[in-house]
């Protein structure tokens, strides 16, 4: 009797576990969107699935029911994986069991949808052309600026950003060394050294970005949003980047002219 009791307690306690996992397929196949969003073999699959699907879409050639047959794929190497890495106790052949074929219509669907969606915003660009404009939202930058008593005070603070391509590179994260044409080349020594000329197109002189440092974009400091959240960081900001400019000039002034 003892035993038959215990027997159902564990019998009752497993239901319980299943019954976590399993609330409602909704939120399974939320789960198993997660676990590929999370797992970074699986993520870069799906990069590789969007970013053909991105340029389906630039020809003219996507239809859902493509994208539906490619995540397909995906969502059941997904499932199969998760039973094998998570689920260990479960029976890793009976993965189509965990992930049966309502749930896993749900998660293609909305993997799907969210493609488009992303696409439609121009969130994902940058799986095709290398840059991300959309990901940083803040930076942090060491300020300074005078304080209510008049003091000079140095902070770090946290201010959004917007992402746009580098104008130094133009997104590109090399530019070609200073040191090679920053005085400018004329055509006639091009004309005169046909080898510099072609190593020069080549990229022979390309160095990394300066302004960017290779990332291909800058954040800008987003004023219209600090403006709103925060009136009086924005002040001490924009006097912090007021002194700067100041002081470039003066660097400049004393390069060129001495004083
Ligand atoms: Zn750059």
């Amino acid at each position: 009797m003892k035993d038959t009791l215990l027997s159902i307690k564990r019998q009752l306690s497993n239901l319980q576990t299943k019954v976590a996992y399993f609330e409602d397929d909704r939120s399974v196949a939320r789960e198993l969107v997660e676990y590929i969003d999370n797992t970074g073999p699986l993520d870069d699959e799906k990069t590789g699935i969007f970013k053909n699907l991105i340029l389906k879409m630039r020809k003219g050639s996507y239809t859902s029911a493509l994208a539906t047959r490619a995540i397909t794929s995906l969502v059941e190497g997904a499932a199969r994986r998760y039973v094998r890495e998570i689920a260990r106790d479960f029976d890793p052949k009976a993965w189509y069991s965990m992930f049966p074929a309502s749930v896993r219509r749900l998660a293609i669907e909305s993997v799907v949808r969210t493609f488009e969606e992303q696409y439609a915003g121009g969130e994902l660009d940058w799986i095709v052309d290398g840059v991300n404009l959309t990901s940083k939202i803040s930076k942090q930058m060491k300020i300074t600026f005078t304080d209510a008593e008049g003091y000079d005070v140095e902070e770090t603070v946290e201010v959004p950003t917007k992402r746009a391509l580098c104008p130094t590179c133009d997104g590109k994260g090399t530019t070609v060394n200073p040191a090679v044409d920053s005085h400018g080349i004329s055509p006639e020594e091009f004309a005169e050294d046909p080898d510099f000329e072609e190593a020069y197109f080549r990229g022979d002189f390309d160095v990394r970005c300066r302004e960017c440092g290779g990332e291909k974009v800058i954040d800008n400091i987003d004023w219209e949003t600090l403006e709103k959240t925060d009136p009086e960081l924005a002040k001490q900001v924009r006097e912090h980047e007021d002194r700067r400019y100041q002081m470039e000039q003066e660097t400049r002034n004393e390069q060129r002219w001495g004083y």
